[in-house]
């Protein structure tokens, strides 16, 4: 149905599609997830032509979307697109939102325009509000208009752009029980989402969008239970990082604490696990004190908001330093405290890199 094959976009100097393939098939629902500003909004925007794209072709039923002679307008009725912020016209009713367009553009006769109209607002749950004006409705509401009022078109595809984002949290579910609804019509949609369970069991495919890419692509089971791909994972799993280069032996400790409690703070780590962090990078600091003459170290801590789960890795590039050789340890109490605190405890030389890694114990 639509073929994208290495779109691209700049803005200036900035580049937010750096090449984008794919096929979106019919009856097939697509989520698109990842950061923000990784270009979700900028590739919706390119496939209906919100955004005149700098280079690749889109096709949508063989049709070159980018074609002189396309019609924009009627593109647009085939590959309609639902806003975070609605854009209904305030000034007109529920109904007369729904049967402007049909009416304007498709010449629509008044009478069967509201007969379909009316039929959308009952399959949106809205029926008894057609004769509301939006401001008298709920964010909820609005948005099942704005649906309502996509279907109004008869698009073949649905284009959503983070269509629950701007609701109240009590009306979220209102909107994903409709966009649910048309799926199980079988409608084709492209819906970017930060509702990662709703994602998971709505779509057939799942996007990944970083870099500028489909950066990894699966079905819902492989990207949000077995994602393959570094940064797919991080944004899956809520990882959270922050990492200091430890320059010599001299370095500021309290400076260090300050950031772990900044961090610590930010994230809204549990107090037992804040505490025991702490803890865990003094004595970590202590094994490598021998080795900090010789080479920086560079210490990163990754919390898994989704798990909980808490990773340090210590990096040194330069002459072998193993800090957990008992042999070379005038005494081993931190290390033993380290020991009862982690596990997965490894160390690794890669090359010119010594790695030591570990994971907190819950
Ligand atoms: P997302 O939807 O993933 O959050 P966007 O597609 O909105 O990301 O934006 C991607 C990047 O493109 C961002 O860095 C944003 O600042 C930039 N961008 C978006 N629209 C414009 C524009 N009209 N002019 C310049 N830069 C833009
Ligand atoms: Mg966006």
């Amino acid at each position: 149905m639509i073929s994208v094959s290495h779109l691209t976009k700049q803005y200036g100097d900035l580049t937010v599609l750096k090449d984008i393939s794919t096929e979106i098939k019919k009856g097939e629902v697509i989520s698109i997830i990842g950061p923000s500003g990784t270009g979700k909004s900028t590739f919706l925007r390119c496939l209906n032509r919100l955004e005149e794209p700098s280079g690749g072709t889109i096709r949508i039923n063989g049709v070159d979307l980018l074609g002189r002679t396309t019609n924009v307008s009627t593109l647009r009725q085939q590959m309609n697109m639902v806003f975070q912020g609605f854009n209904l016209f305030s000034h007109l009713s529920v109904l007369e939102n729904l049967t402007i367009a049909p009416i304007k553009l498709r010449g629509t006769p008044v009478a069967q325009a509201e007969a379909k109209a009316m039929d959308l607002l009952r399959l949106v749950g809205l029926g008894e509000k057609a004769e509301s004006f939006p401001d008298e409705l709920s964010g909820g509401q609005k948005q099942r208009v704005a649906i309502a009022r996509c279907l109004a078109m008869d698009p073949d595809i649905i284009l959503f752009d983070e269509p629950t984002s701007a609701l109240d949290p009590t009306t979220v579910s209102e909107v994903l029980a409709v966009i649910r609804r048309l799926a199980r019509d079988g409608m084709t949609m492209v819906i970017v989402t930060h509702e990662m369970d709703f994602a998971r069991d709505v779509s057939n495919r799942v996007f990944f969008m970083d870099e500028g890419l489909i950066y990894e692509e699966g079905t819902p089971e492989q990207i949000f239970d077995q994602p393959q791909r570094e940064k797919t994972r991080a944004f899956i799993n809520r990882i959270r990082t922050v990492s200091w280069r430890i320059a010599s032996p001299d370095y500021d400790l309290y400076a260090m604490n300050a950031d772990i409690e900044a961090f610590s703070e930010k994230h809204m780590l549990p107090k037992a696990l804040r505490q025991k962090l702490l803890l865990i990078v003094e004595e970590g600091l202590q094994l490598h004190a021998p080795f900090l003459g010789a080479a920086a170290l560079n210490l990163s801590v990754g919390y898994a908001e989704k798990t909980d789960a808490i990773e340090l890795v210590w990096e040194s590039v330069g002459p072998a330093a193993n800090p957990i050789d008992r042999a070379q340890l005038a005494d081993d109490m931190g290390l033993r405290l380290i020991e009862n605190m982690t596990e997965g405890l490894t160390y690794e030389r890669t090359g010119e890199t010594n790695r030591l890694s570990m994971r907190m114990r819950r």
